[in-house]
Protein backbone atom coordinates (compact mmCIF):
# COMPACT_ATOMS: atom_id res chain seq x y z
CA UNK A 1 0.00 0.00 0.00
CA UNK A 2 2.80 2.17 0.87
CA UNK A 3 3.91 2.34 -2.57
CA UNK A 4 5.42 4.82 -4.28
CA UNK A 5 2.36 6.81 -5.14
CA UNK A 6 3.09 10.25 -2.93
CA UNK A 7 5.92 10.33 -5.86
CA UNK A 8 3.80 9.81 -9.00
CA UNK A 9 1.61 12.02 -7.60
CA UNK A 10 3.40 14.70 -5.96
CA UNK A 11 4.90 17.74 -7.05
CA UNK A 12 7.09 19.01 -9.29
CA UNK A 13 10.02 21.12 -7.76
CA UNK A 14 8.61 24.01 -10.15
CA UNK A 15 5.53 24.01 -8.73
CA UNK A 16 6.88 24.82 -5.27
CA UNK A 17 9.35 27.56 -6.83
CA UNK A 18 5.92 29.22 -8.60
CA UNK A 19 4.76 29.05 -5.27
CA UNK A 20 7.38 31.05 -3.37
CA UNK A 21 7.23 33.28 -6.24
CA UNK A 22 3.49 34.23 -5.89
CA UNK A 23 3.66 34.54 -2.15
CA UNK A 24 7.15 37.12 -2.91
CA UNK A 25 4.87 38.99 -5.33
CA UNK A 26 2.67 39.55 -2.44
CA UNK A 27 5.16 41.36 -0.53
CA UNK A 28 4.75 44.84 0.54
CA UNK A 29 1.44 44.00 2.34
CA UNK A 30 0.88 44.17 5.97
CA UNK A 31 0.19 40.62 6.55
CA UNK A 32 3.92 39.70 4.46
CA UNK A 33 5.82 42.01 6.94
CA UNK A 34 5.16 39.78 9.03
CA UNK A 35 6.44 36.77 6.41
CA UNK A 36 9.12 38.72 6.46
CA UNK A 37 10.37 39.22 10.41
CA UNK A 38 9.83 35.46 10.10
CA UNK A 39 11.89 34.33 7.21
CA UNK A 40 14.44 36.71 9.46
CA UNK A 41 14.18 35.27 12.43
CA UNK A 42 14.83 31.60 10.81
CA UNK A 43 17.99 33.25 8.89
CA UNK A 44 19.41 34.06 12.54
CA UNK A 45 18.66 31.20 13.72
CA UNK A 46 20.48 29.30 11.16
CA UNK A 47 17.52 26.80 10.09
CA UNK A 48 17.73 28.00 6.53
CA UNK A 49 19.64 25.35 4.95
CA UNK A 50 22.09 25.49 1.69
CA UNK A 51 20.68 24.42 -1.59
CA UNK A 52 22.94 21.76 -1.87
CA UNK A 53 21.80 19.95 1.42
CA UNK A 54 19.40 17.83 0.36
CA UNK A 55 18.81 15.48 3.61
CA UNK A 56 15.03 15.68 4.82
CA UNK A 57 15.03 17.46 8.35
CA UNK A 58 12.65 14.52 9.55
CA UNK A 59 11.91 11.43 9.19
CA UNK A 60 8.82 9.61 10.61
CA UNK A 61 8.96 5.86 10.38
CA UNK A 62 6.60 2.87 11.63
CA UNK A 63 3.13 4.51 11.25
CA UNK A 64 -0.16 3.87 9.79
CA UNK A 65 0.00 7.17 8.11
CA UNK A 66 -3.24 8.45 6.45
CA UNK A 67 -2.04 10.60 3.61
CA UNK A 68 -5.69 11.35 2.44
CA UNK A 69 -4.45 11.81 -1.24
CA UNK A 70 -6.78 10.71 -4.02
CA UNK A 71 -6.33 6.96 -3.48
CA UNK A 72 -6.44 6.78 0.30
CA UNK A 73 -2.85 5.87 0.46
CA UNK A 74 -1.88 4.22 4.05
CA UNK A 75 1.84 4.56 4.19
CA UNK A 76 4.40 3.39 7.15
CA UNK A 77 7.15 6.37 6.41
CA UNK A 78 7.33 10.04 5.44
CA UNK A 79 9.99 12.36 5.41
CA UNK A 80 9.88 16.16 5.90
CA UNK A 81 12.72 18.87 4.44
CA UNK A 82 12.56 22.81 4.52
CA UNK A 83 8.92 22.60 6.05
CA UNK A 84 7.67 20.48 2.67
CA UNK A 85 6.38 16.73 2.90
CA UNK A 86 9.07 14.71 0.38
CA UNK A 87 8.85 11.14 0.11
CA UNK A 88 5.86 9.25 0.82
CA UNK A 89 6.07 5.52 1.97
CA UNK A 90 9.49 4.82 1.37
CA UNK A 91 12.36 6.65 2.93
CA UNK A 92 15.93 4.97 2.79
CA UNK A 93 18.30 5.33 5.57
CA UNK A 94 20.57 6.30 3.03
CA UNK A 95 19.26 9.67 2.23
CA UNK A 96 19.37 10.80 5.97
CA UNK A 97 21.81 13.48 6.37
CA UNK A 98 23.78 13.68 9.76
CA UNK A 99 21.14 16.15 11.04
CA UNK A 100 18.04 14.07 10.23
CA UNK A 101 15.80 13.42 12.89
CA UNK A 102 14.40 9.77 12.90
CA UNK A 103 11.04 9.81 14.83
CA UNK A 104 9.33 6.02 15.52
CA UNK A 105 6.06 6.53 15.41
CA UNK A 106 5.67 2.95 17.10
CA UNK A 107 2.61 2.18 15.02
CA UNK A 108 0.42 5.58 15.14
CA UNK A 109 -2.15 6.31 13.46
CA UNK A 110 -1.25 9.83 11.27
CA UNK A 111 -3.43 12.01 9.64
CA UNK A 112 -2.91 14.98 7.72
CA UNK A 113 -3.50 18.77 9.97
CA UNK A 114 -7.30 19.29 10.04
CA UNK A 115 -8.72 21.95 8.24
CA UNK A 116 -11.77 23.80 9.67
CA UNK A 117 -13.31 25.73 6.89
CA UNK A 118 -15.55 27.78 8.80
CA UNK A 119 -15.00 28.39 12.29
CA UNK A 120 -14.48 31.77 14.58
CA UNK A 121 -11.11 31.11 16.42
CA UNK A 122 -10.59 34.47 15.69
CA UNK A 123 -13.52 35.46 18.43
CA UNK A 124 -11.78 32.49 20.61
CA UNK A 125 -8.35 35.08 20.38
CA UNK A 126 -9.68 37.44 21.43
CA UNK A 127 -11.94 36.09 24.91
CA UNK A 128 -11.77 38.03 28.29
CA UNK A 129 -9.99 36.90 31.20
CA UNK A 130 -8.14 33.14 30.82
CA UNK A 131 -10.68 31.17 28.28
CA UNK A 132 -10.51 28.22 29.21
CA UNK A 133 -11.88 25.46 26.54
CA UNK A 134 -14.38 23.10 28.23
CA UNK A 135 -15.96 21.12 25.43
CA UNK A 136 -14.09 18.03 26.55
CA UNK A 137 -15.64 18.11 29.85
CA UNK A 138 -18.06 15.03 30.28
CA UNK A 139 -18.88 15.41 33.97
CA UNK A 140 -18.93 17.97 37.00
CA UNK A 141 -15.79 16.38 38.41
CA UNK A 142 -14.30 16.87 34.68
CA UNK A 143 -14.94 20.73 34.84
CA UNK A 144 -13.94 21.14 37.82
CA UNK A 145 -10.22 19.27 37.09
CA UNK A 146 -10.12 21.59 33.85
CA UNK A 147 -10.33 24.58 36.07
CA UNK A 148 -8.53 23.33 38.58
CA UNK A 149 -5.94 23.00 36.39
CA UNK A 150 -6.48 26.12 34.52
CA UNK A 151 -5.92 28.32 38.40
CA UNK A 152 -2.53 26.42 39.13
CA UNK A 153 -0.95 27.94 35.55
CA UNK A 154 -2.44 31.61 36.04
CA UNK A 155 -2.16 34.53 38.72
CA UNK A 156 -4.52 34.26 42.23
CA UNK A 157 -7.64 36.28 41.32
CA UNK A 158 -7.00 36.19 38.05
CA UNK A 159 -10.45 35.54 35.63
CA UNK A 160 -11.34 32.23 34.67
CA UNK A 161 -13.70 32.17 31.86
CA UNK A 162 -15.43 29.65 29.10
CA UNK A 163 -17.27 31.76 26.74
CA UNK A 164 -19.21 29.27 24.48
CA UNK A 165 -17.76 26.22 22.50
CA UNK A 166 -19.40 23.91 25.16
CA UNK A 167 -23.13 23.42 26.47
CA UNK A 168 -24.50 21.70 29.58
CA UNK A 169 -25.96 18.85 27.40
CA UNK A 170 -22.97 17.85 27.39
CA UNK A 171 -21.63 17.70 31.06
CA UNK A 172 -23.25 14.57 32.73
CA UNK A 173 -24.64 15.44 36.38
CA UNK A 174 -24.32 11.35 36.43
CA UNK A 175 -22.16 10.35 34.43
CA UNK A 176 -23.42 7.28 33.69
CA UNK A 177 -26.85 9.06 32.62
CA UNK A 178 -26.04 11.35 29.14
CA UNK A 179 -29.49 12.63 30.07
CA UNK A 180 -28.41 14.65 33.47
CA UNK A 181 -26.64 17.10 31.28
CA UNK A 182 -26.05 19.91 33.86
CA UNK A 183 -23.95 23.14 34.57
CA UNK A 184 -21.81 22.72 38.37
CA UNK A 185 -22.92 24.88 40.99
CA UNK A 186 -21.65 28.11 42.65
CA UNK A 187 -20.35 25.54 45.32
CA UNK A 188 -18.95 23.20 42.75
CA UNK A 189 -16.88 25.41 41.12
CA UNK A 190 -15.58 27.04 44.79
CA UNK A 191 -14.37 23.58 45.01
CA UNK A 192 -12.23 23.31 42.46
CA UNK A 193 -11.17 27.50 41.87
CA UNK A 194 -11.79 28.92 45.48
CA UNK A 195 -8.83 31.76 44.56
CA UNK A 196 -10.10 32.32 41.03
CA UNK A 197 -13.23 34.40 40.31
CA UNK A 198 -14.73 32.12 37.60
CA UNK A 199 -17.38 32.87 34.59
CA UNK A 200 -18.83 30.40 32.06
CA UNK A 201 -21.05 31.10 29.50
CA UNK A 202 -22.87 28.90 26.05
CA UNK A 203 -23.89 29.85 22.78
CA UNK A 204 -24.32 33.18 22.27
CA UNK A 205 -26.01 34.93 25.21
CA UNK A 206 -25.85 32.38 28.02
CA UNK A 207 -27.54 31.31 30.45
CA UNK A 208 -23.82 30.69 32.64
CA UNK A 209 -22.87 30.39 36.03
CA UNK A 210 -20.31 31.83 38.36
CA UNK A 211 -18.37 31.06 41.65
CA UNK A 212 -18.45 32.63 44.67
CA UNK A 213 -15.52 35.07 43.88
CA UNK A 214 -17.61 35.97 40.66
CA UNK A 215 -20.66 36.24 42.21
CA UNK A 216 -19.57 39.13 44.67
CA UNK A 217 -17.62 40.87 41.47
CA UNK A 218 -20.79 40.73 39.60
CA UNK A 219 -23.01 41.25 41.63
CA UNK A 220 -21.22 44.74 42.73
CA UNK A 221 -21.86 45.52 38.93
CA UNK A 222 -25.69 45.13 39.42
CA UNK A 223 -25.56 42.09 37.53
CA UNK A 224 -27.87 39.54 38.98
CA UNK A 225 -26.57 36.18 40.08
CA UNK A 226 -28.41 33.57 41.72
CA UNK A 227 -27.60 31.70 44.58
CA UNK A 228 -26.21 28.56 43.44
CA UNK A 229 -24.50 30.92 40.92
CA UNK A 230 -26.35 30.19 37.80
CA UNK A 231 -27.02 33.33 35.93
CA UNK A 232 -29.88 33.62 33.15
CA UNK A 233 -31.58 36.54 31.00
CA UNK A 234 -29.45 38.99 30.04
CA UNK A 235 -27.28 38.95 32.81
CA UNK A 236 -24.46 36.49 31.20
CA UNK A 237 -24.56 39.31 28.65
CA UNK A 238 -23.98 41.92 30.63
CA UNK A 239 -21.32 40.06 32.70
CA UNK A 240 -19.18 39.49 29.41
CA UNK A 241 -19.62 43.10 29.09
CA UNK A 242 -17.59 43.69 32.32
CA UNK A 243 -15.08 41.56 31.51
CA UNK A 244 -14.06 42.86 28.08
CA UNK A 245 -14.53 46.46 29.26
CA UNK A 246 -12.18 45.51 32.48
CA UNK A 247 -9.92 42.74 30.98
CA UNK A 248 -9.44 43.03 27.90
CA UNK A 249 -5.61 45.06 26.41
CA UNK A 250 -3.71 44.38 23.48
CA UNK A 251 -1.55 41.71 25.28
CA UNK A 252 -4.03 40.38 26.98
CA UNK A 253 -6.09 39.55 23.76
CA UNK A 254 -2.30 38.43 22.38
CA UNK A 255 -2.14 36.08 25.38
CA UNK A 256 -5.47 34.65 24.11
CA UNK A 257 -4.81 33.98 20.76
CA UNK A 258 -1.66 31.97 21.71
CA UNK A 259 -4.13 29.93 24.15
CA UNK A 260 -6.77 29.48 21.26
CA UNK A 261 -3.73 28.37 19.02
CA UNK A 262 -2.25 25.69 21.80
CA UNK A 263 -5.85 24.15 22.19
CA UNK A 264 -6.53 24.43 18.41
CA UNK A 265 -2.72 21.89 18.33
CA UNK A 266 -3.79 19.35 20.95
CA UNK A 267 -7.11 18.55 18.78
CA UNK A 268 -4.99 18.44 15.40
CA UNK A 269 -6.90 21.75 14.04
CA UNK A 270 -3.83 23.21 11.99
CA UNK A 271 -5.38 25.35 9.72
CA UNK A 272 -8.40 27.36 10.32
CA UNK A 273 -11.24 29.53 7.96
CA UNK A 274 -12.38 32.42 10.36
CA UNK A 275 -15.76 33.73 9.51
CA UNK A 276 -15.41 36.79 11.38
CA UNK A 277 -18.17 38.22 13.95
CA UNK A 278 -20.61 40.32 14.76
CA UNK A 279 -20.25 43.70 14.82
CA UNK A 280 -19.92 44.60 18.59
CA UNK A 281 -21.84 47.90 20.12
CA UNK A 282 -20.13 47.69 23.66
CA UNK A 283 -23.02 47.31 25.30
CA UNK A 284 -24.84 44.31 26.91
CA UNK A 285 -26.96 43.63 23.58
CA UNK A 286 -23.55 42.04 22.41
CA UNK A 287 -22.91 38.61 23.11
CA UNK A 288 -20.22 35.68 22.84
CA UNK A 289 -19.70 36.46 18.95
CA UNK A 290 -19.75 40.00 18.91
CA UNK A 291 -16.08 41.76 18.39
CA UNK A 292 -14.77 44.85 16.22
CA UNK A 293 -14.64 42.92 12.91
CA UNK A 294 -11.93 46.20 11.87
CA UNK A 295 -9.53 45.54 15.06
CA UNK A 296 -9.85 41.71 16.06
CA UNK A 297 -7.52 40.29 13.88
CA UNK A 298 -4.56 42.70 14.85
CA UNK A 299 -3.33 40.31 18.11
CA UNK A 300 -3.61 37.76 15.34
CA UNK A 301 -0.91 39.53 12.89
CA UNK A 302 1.30 40.50 15.97
CA UNK A 303 1.62 37.23 17.22
CA UNK A 304 2.47 36.11 13.52
CA UNK A 305 4.63 39.41 13.24
CA UNK A 306 6.71 37.91 16.26
CA UNK A 307 7.11 34.68 14.59
CA UNK A 308 4.38 32.88 17.70
CA UNK A 309 2.38 31.92 15.46
CA UNK A 310 1.73 28.02 15.05
CA UNK A 311 -1.24 27.16 13.51
CA UNK A 312 -2.48 28.48 10.44
CA UNK A 313 -4.86 31.09 9.90
CA UNK A 314 -7.04 32.23 6.64
CA UNK A 315 -9.50 35.50 7.09
CA UNK A 316 -12.69 36.34 6.08
CA UNK A 317 -14.28 39.58 6.13
CA UNK A 318 -17.83 39.35 7.66
CA UNK A 319 -20.05 42.12 6.20
CA UNK A 320 -24.08 42.64 7.30
CA UNK A 321 -25.45 45.66 5.76
CA UNK A 322 -29.19 46.61 5.39
CA UNK A 323 -28.17 49.35 3.29
CA UNK A 324 -29.47 48.57 -0.50
CA UNK A 325 -26.12 50.41 -1.39
CA UNK A 326 -23.98 47.99 1.36
CA UNK A 327 -21.55 51.03 1.40
CA UNK A 328 -19.15 49.42 3.20
CA UNK A 329 -18.99 46.53 1.08
CA UNK A 330 -18.32 48.40 -1.64
CA UNK A 331 -15.26 49.63 0.06
CA UNK A 332 -13.99 46.25 1.66
CA UNK A 333 -13.95 45.24 -2.45
CA UNK A 334 -12.56 48.68 -3.45
CA UNK A 335 -9.71 48.55 -1.23
CA UNK A 336 -9.02 45.17 0.57
CA UNK A 337 -7.01 42.14 -1.59
CA UNK A 338 -8.23 38.52 -1.41
CA UNK A 339 -6.13 35.60 -0.90
CA UNK A 340 -3.40 38.01 -0.10
CA UNK A 341 -0.44 36.44 2.56
CA UNK A 342 1.49 33.73 3.54
CA UNK A 343 1.70 30.32 4.08
CA UNK A 344 0.86 30.98 7.90
CA UNK A 345 -2.25 33.74 7.88
CA UNK A 346 -3.54 34.97 4.40
CA UNK A 347 -7.02 37.24 3.62
CA UNK A 348 -9.84 35.06 1.98
CA UNK A 349 -13.14 36.05 1.05
CA UNK A 350 -16.24 37.67 1.99
CA UNK A 351 -18.57 35.83 4.59
CA UNK A 352 -20.35 34.33 6.17
CA UNK A 353 -22.30 36.97 5.49
CA UNK A 354 -22.70 39.48 2.40
CA UNK A 355 -25.23 41.40 3.69
CA UNK A 356 -28.00 41.43 6.39
CA UNK A 357 -30.34 38.86 5.96
CA UNK A 358 -31.78 37.06 2.49
CA UNK A 359 -35.09 37.79 2.00
CA UNK A 360 -36.25 40.42 -1.19
CA UNK A 361 -35.76 43.21 0.93
CA UNK A 362 -32.35 42.65 2.26
CA UNK A 363 -29.39 43.75 -0.27
CA UNK A 364 -28.51 40.04 -0.47
CA UNK A 365 -28.65 39.86 -4.51
CA UNK A 366 -27.28 43.43 -4.67
CA UNK A 367 -24.58 42.48 -2.30
CA UNK A 368 -24.06 39.15 -4.49
CA UNK A 369 -23.25 40.91 -7.51
CA UNK A 370 -21.14 43.34 -5.91
CA UNK A 371 -19.03 40.97 -4.72
CA UNK A 372 -19.12 38.90 -8.36
CA UNK A 373 -18.44 41.57 -10.10
CA UNK A 374 -15.06 42.54 -8.20
CA UNK A 375 -14.43 39.09 -8.91
CA UNK A 376 -14.33 37.73 -5.11
CA UNK A 377 -15.70 34.99 -3.37
CA UNK A 378 -18.64 34.65 -0.91
CA UNK A 379 -19.26 32.68 1.56
CA UNK A 380 -22.69 33.02 3.30
CA UNK A 381 -24.52 30.56 5.95
CA UNK A 382 -28.23 28.81 5.85
CA UNK A 383 -30.19 27.62 8.88
CA UNK A 384 -33.18 27.29 7.01
CA UNK A 385 -35.39 24.96 6.31
CA UNK A 386 -37.69 24.38 3.71
CA UNK A 387 -41.30 26.38 4.42
CA UNK A 388 -44.74 25.11 3.62
CA UNK A 389 -45.90 26.67 1.81
CA UNK A 390 -42.34 26.43 -0.35
CA UNK A 391 -43.65 29.89 -1.89
CA UNK A 392 -42.29 31.45 1.01
CA UNK A 393 -38.82 30.47 -0.01
CA UNK A 394 -36.43 29.39 3.03
CA UNK A 395 -32.72 30.89 3.51
CA UNK A 396 -30.71 28.73 1.21
CA UNK A 397 -33.07 28.95 -1.63
CA UNK A 398 -33.07 32.33 -1.28
CA UNK A 399 -29.29 32.07 -1.53
CA UNK A 400 -29.14 30.26 -4.38
CA UNK A 401 -31.15 32.02 -6.44
CA UNK A 402 -29.20 34.96 -5.45
CA UNK A 403 -25.90 33.09 -6.64
CA UNK A 404 -27.65 32.66 -9.87
CA UNK A 405 -28.83 36.10 -10.19
CA UNK A 406 -24.99 36.88 -9.68
CA UNK A 407 -23.44 34.54 -11.93
CA UNK A 408 -25.78 35.82 -14.43
CA UNK A 409 -24.17 39.13 -14.29
CA UNK A 410 -20.44 37.63 -13.82
CA UNK A 411 -20.79 34.43 -15.90
CA UNK A 412 -18.74 31.31 -14.84
CA UNK A 413 -17.71 33.31 -10.83
CA UNK A 414 -19.23 31.11 -8.27
CA UNK A 415 -17.85 27.98 -10.34
CA UNK A 416 -14.13 29.67 -10.48
CA UNK A 417 -14.28 31.64 -7.40
CA UNK A 418 -15.71 28.54 -5.74
CA UNK A 419 -18.87 30.29 -3.92
CA UNK A 420 -19.67 28.61 -0.76
CA UNK A 421 -22.75 28.01 1.79
CA UNK A 422 -22.09 26.56 4.82
CA UNK A 423 -24.46 24.59 7.66
CA UNK A 424 -27.36 23.93 5.69
CA UNK A 425 -29.35 22.03 8.11
CA UNK A 426 -32.35 21.95 5.58
CA UNK A 427 -31.38 21.90 1.90
CA UNK A 428 -32.80 19.27 -0.36
CA UNK A 429 -31.63 17.78 -3.06
CA UNK A 430 -33.60 19.71 -5.15
CA UNK A 431 -31.42 22.85 -4.41
CA UNK A 432 -28.08 20.69 -4.17
CA UNK A 433 -28.99 19.94 -7.85
CA UNK A 434 -29.76 23.61 -8.81
CA UNK A 435 -26.43 25.14 -6.56
CA UNK A 436 -24.49 22.18 -8.38
CA UNK A 437 -25.69 23.50 -11.89
CA UNK A 438 -23.57 26.66 -11.75
CA UNK A 439 -20.91 25.42 -9.73
CA UNK A 440 -21.72 26.08 -6.01
CA UNK A 441 -20.79 24.14 -2.83
CA UNK A 442 -21.53 23.04 0.55
CA UNK A 443 -19.49 23.57 4.16
CA UNK A 444 -20.84 20.91 6.52
CA UNK A 445 -20.69 21.17 10.55
CA UNK A 446 -22.31 18.82 13.28
CA UNK A 447 -23.26 21.89 15.02
CA UNK A 448 -26.38 20.62 16.31
CA UNK A 449 -24.05 17.94 18.22
CA UNK A 450 -24.32 19.93 21.12
CA UNK A 451 -27.74 21.10 21.81
CA UNK A 452 -29.83 19.41 18.42
CA UNK A 453 -32.57 17.78 19.66
CA UNK A 454 -35.66 15.65 17.57
CA UNK A 455 -38.08 18.39 18.26
CA UNK A 456 -36.04 20.98 17.88
CA UNK A 457 -38.29 21.99 14.55
CA UNK A 458 -41.99 21.90 13.41
CA UNK A 459 -40.40 20.51 10.36
CA UNK A 460 -38.43 16.85 10.90
CA UNK A 461 -35.59 16.01 10.54
CA UNK A 462 -33.95 19.28 11.86
CA UNK A 463 -30.72 17.99 12.86
CA UNK A 464 -28.81 17.58 9.42
CA UNK A 465 -26.99 18.86 7.63
CA UNK A 466 -27.96 15.71 5.50
CA UNK A 467 -24.00 14.73 5.30
CA UNK A 468 -25.36 11.60 3.35
CA UNK A 469 -26.98 13.52 0.42
CA UNK A 470 -24.55 15.91 0.04
CA UNK A 471 -21.31 13.38 0.15
CA UNK A 472 -23.39 11.60 -2.38
CA UNK A 473 -24.16 14.23 -4.54
CA UNK A 474 -20.58 15.70 -4.23
CA UNK A 475 -19.75 12.04 -5.72
CA UNK A 476 -21.76 12.33 -9.19
CA UNK A 477 -19.55 13.57 -12.09
CA UNK A 478 -19.00 17.33 -11.74
CA UNK A 479 -20.69 16.86 -8.40
CA UNK A 480 -20.49 19.67 -5.74
CA UNK A 481 -17.61 20.00 -3.55
CA UNK A 482 -18.35 19.34 -0.20
CA UNK A 483 -15.83 19.88 2.82
CA UNK A 484 -16.30 20.01 6.76
CA UNK A 485 -16.18 22.47 9.60
CA UNK A 486 -16.77 22.92 13.04
CA UNK A 487 -18.67 26.66 12.92
CA UNK A 488 -17.11 26.51 16.63
CA UNK A 489 -16.36 28.66 19.02
CA UNK A 490 -19.90 29.79 20.22
CA UNK A 491 -22.80 26.98 19.56
CA UNK A 492 -19.97 24.42 18.44
CA UNK A 493 -17.08 22.77 19.92
CA UNK A 494 -13.56 23.22 17.66
CA UNK A 495 -12.66 19.78 18.28
CA UNK A 496 -12.96 18.10 14.78
CA UNK A 497 -13.09 14.65 16.37
CA UNK A 498 -16.94 15.37 17.79
CA UNK A 499 -18.21 17.12 15.09
CA UNK A 500 -16.56 13.71 13.23
CA UNK A 501 -18.18 11.67 15.42
CA UNK A 502 -21.66 13.29 14.90
CA UNK A 503 -21.21 13.06 11.18
CA UNK A 504 -20.53 9.22 11.50
CA UNK A 505 -23.33 8.79 13.93
CA UNK A 506 -26.03 11.00 14.27
CA UNK A 507 -26.09 10.83 17.96
CA UNK A 508 -26.10 14.16 19.66
CA UNK A 509 -24.46 15.21 23.03
CA UNK A 510 -26.88 13.09 25.13
CA UNK A 511 -25.99 10.20 22.54
CA UNK A 512 -29.63 10.41 21.08
CA UNK A 513 -30.04 9.72 17.40
CA UNK A 514 -30.75 12.65 15.90
CA UNK A 515 -29.64 12.78 12.38
CA UNK A 516 -30.91 9.29 11.00
CA UNK A 517 -30.12 7.88 7.88
CA UNK A 518 -27.66 10.74 7.21
CA UNK A 519 -24.29 9.16 8.59
CA UNK A 520 -21.50 9.03 6.63
CA UNK A 521 -18.42 6.46 7.17
CA UNK A 522 -15.17 7.99 9.05
CA UNK A 523 -13.24 7.89 6.19
CA UNK A 524 -15.36 10.49 4.50
CA UNK A 525 -15.93 12.63 6.94
CA UNK A 526 -11.99 12.54 7.44
CA UNK A 527 -11.18 13.77 4.09
CA UNK A 528 -13.77 16.21 3.96
CA UNK A 529 -12.02 17.25 6.82
CA UNK A 530 -8.78 17.64 5.28
CA UNK A 531 -7.94 16.65 1.27
CA UNK A 532 -11.23 18.44 0.83
CA UNK A 533 -10.84 21.72 2.47
CA UNK A 534 -7.59 22.12 1.05
CA UNK A 535 -9.74 22.53 -1.79
CA UNK A 536 -12.13 25.18 -0.01
CA UNK A 537 -9.46 26.97 0.61
CA UNK A 538 -8.33 27.27 -2.80
CA UNK A 539 -4.73 25.20 -1.68
CA UNK A 540 -5.05 22.18 -2.83
CA UNK A 541 -1.73 22.60 -4.06
CA UNK A 542 -0.76 22.95 -0.52
CA UNK A 543 -2.37 21.35 2.33
CA UNK A 544 -4.93 18.71 2.79
CA UNK A 545 -2.82 15.74 2.10
CA UNK A 546 0.20 14.07 3.13
CA UNK A 547 1.82 14.28 -0.54
CA UNK A 548 5.64 15.34 -2.05
CA UNK A 549 5.52 18.63 -2.06
CA UNK A 550 2.81 19.92 0.25
CA UNK A 551 3.16 21.95 3.39
CA UNK A 552 3.99 19.47 6.45
CA UNK A 553 0.83 19.73 8.79
CA UNK A 554 0.23 16.31 10.22
CA UNK A 555 -1.50 14.97 13.54
CA UNK A 556 -0.72 12.18 15.26
CA UNK A 557 -3.06 10.59 16.96
CA UNK A 558 -3.37 8.84 20.55
CA UNK A 559 -5.36 6.47 19.11
CA UNK A 560 -6.64 4.65 15.69
CA UNK A 561 -9.43 6.92 14.28
CA UNK A 562 -10.29 3.88 11.87
CA UNK A 563 -10.44 1.21 14.66
CA UNK A 564 -11.88 2.83 17.42
CA UNK A 565 -15.56 2.47 18.95
CA UNK A 566 -18.03 5.23 17.99
CA UNK A 567 -17.56 7.06 22.06
CA UNK A 568 -13.96 6.49 21.93
CA UNK A 569 -13.83 9.17 18.67
CA UNK A 570 -14.63 12.01 21.09
CA UNK A 571 -11.40 10.83 23.42
CA UNK A 572 -9.16 11.23 19.65
CA UNK A 573 -6.26 13.54 20.46
CA UNK A 574 -3.07 14.55 19.46
CA UNK A 575 -0.10 13.47 20.29
CA UNK A 576 2.23 15.08 18.10
CA UNK A 577 1.32 18.42 16.08
CA UNK A 578 3.79 19.25 13.27
CA UNK A 579 3.00 22.41 10.99
CA UNK A 580 5.00 23.39 8.37
CA UNK A 581 7.83 20.67 9.64
CA UNK A 582 7.85 22.28 13.18
CA UNK A 583 6.33 20.35 16.15
CA UNK A 584 3.83 22.54 17.86
CA UNK A 585 2.41 20.70 20.05
CA UNK A 586 4.76 17.83 21.76
CA UNK A 587 1.80 15.46 23.85
CA UNK A 588 4.97 13.64 25.06
CA UNK A 589 4.76 10.22 23.95
CA UNK A 590 6.96 10.00 21.18
CA UNK A 591 10.73 10.02 21.25
CA UNK A 592 11.70 13.12 19.64
CA UNK A 593 15.16 13.15 20.33
CA UNK A 594 15.53 11.17 16.92
ZN1 LIG B 1 -20.12 30.66 11.52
Amino acid sequence: MASDNGKRRGFSRRRFIQGAAAAAAASGSMLSSAAREQEHDEEKHGRRRRPSDDAPDTVFINGKIHTMDDENTVASAVSIRDGRFVEIGHVSRGQHGPNTKVIDLRGRTVVPGIIDNHNHIVLMGNRPGFHTPLENAYSIPDVQAIYAARAAGIPRDAWITTIGGFHSNHIYGNPNDPLSGRFPTRQELDAAVPNNPAFMMISFSGPGVTNSAGKSIFESQGITVAENGSMTANNPSRALLYLRQTLLTPESRRRAVIDAMNYAATVGVTTHLDQGAFQATNTAGDGAAHEDNFTMHIPFLEVYGQGKGIVRLRINFLHMESDQATPELVQRLKNAFQFLGNDMVKTGAIGEFIAAGTSAASPFVAAAKRVAAAGWRAEVHSLGRRNTPASNPADFELEIMGFEAANGDSPGVVRERRWVIAHVPGITQEWIDRLQKIGGNLSLTGWQYLAGNPTASTVAPYAGPPFRMIVDSSKRPDGIHAGMSSDGMQIAPMNPWLHMYYATTGLNARKVLINPGQQISREEVLSLYTRENGWFLREEDQLGTIESGKLADLVVLNSDYFAVPNEDLKKIRSVLTVVGGNVVYDGGVLDLRG
